[in-house]
């Protein structure tokens, strides 16, 4: 099996993930996305110059800050996430769920990820990694897959 986890530089210090359609280590279980409030910098909506999130699915929560509706107080669903476990805007989804990887950066699995997975009550797994780097094929960034 191919898992792969793409990891993209943001040029800013700052690391975003991206997975691989069928080849994705995230079992899109969506554990991480029932459970945080997904909160973010509100010049990310899409009323915001530059800015991509829709609008009409986040709640300002603070001067300058948005989050996910559905997630205000934590330990829901964001309304993004679909039934089958799959973000209906993912390609528009906010840099905090970019941020959040499956592999941690020494290979080992998030601990996060499998946290929420005990705590929903969903069986644990072990994705197989692999290890190669196509940069050259990728245009923001790095394609990072490892093998156990
Ligand atoms: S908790 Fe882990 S496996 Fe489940 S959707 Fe989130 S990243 Fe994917
Ligand atoms: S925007 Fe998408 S990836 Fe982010 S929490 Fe909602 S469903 Fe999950």
């Amino acid at each position: 099996m191919n898992e792969a986890q793409i990891v993209i530089p943001t040029g800013d210090g700052r690391i975003y993930y991206d997975m691989t359609g069928t080849d994705s280590p995230c079992t899109g279980c969506g554990a991480c996305c029932r459970h945080f409030r997904v909160s973010f910098y509100h010049g990310e909506l899409d009323t915001q110059p530059g800015g991509h999130v829709p609008s009409d699915l986040a709640t300002q929560i603070t001067p300058f800050r948005a989050c996910m509706k559905g997630t205000e107080s934590g330990y829901d669903r964001c309304v993004a996430l679909q039934t089958d476990g799959l973000c209906s805007i993912y390609e528009h989804r906010p840099s905090v769920c970019r941020e959040f990887p499956v592999f941690m950066e020494d290979g080992s699995l998030n601990p996060e990820c499998v946290r929420l997975r005990i705590l929903h009550g969903i069986p644990a797994w072990k994705p197989v990694r692999k290890t190669a780097e196509h940069a050259s094929q990728h245009p923001l960034g790095m394609i990072a897959e490892s093998s156990s």
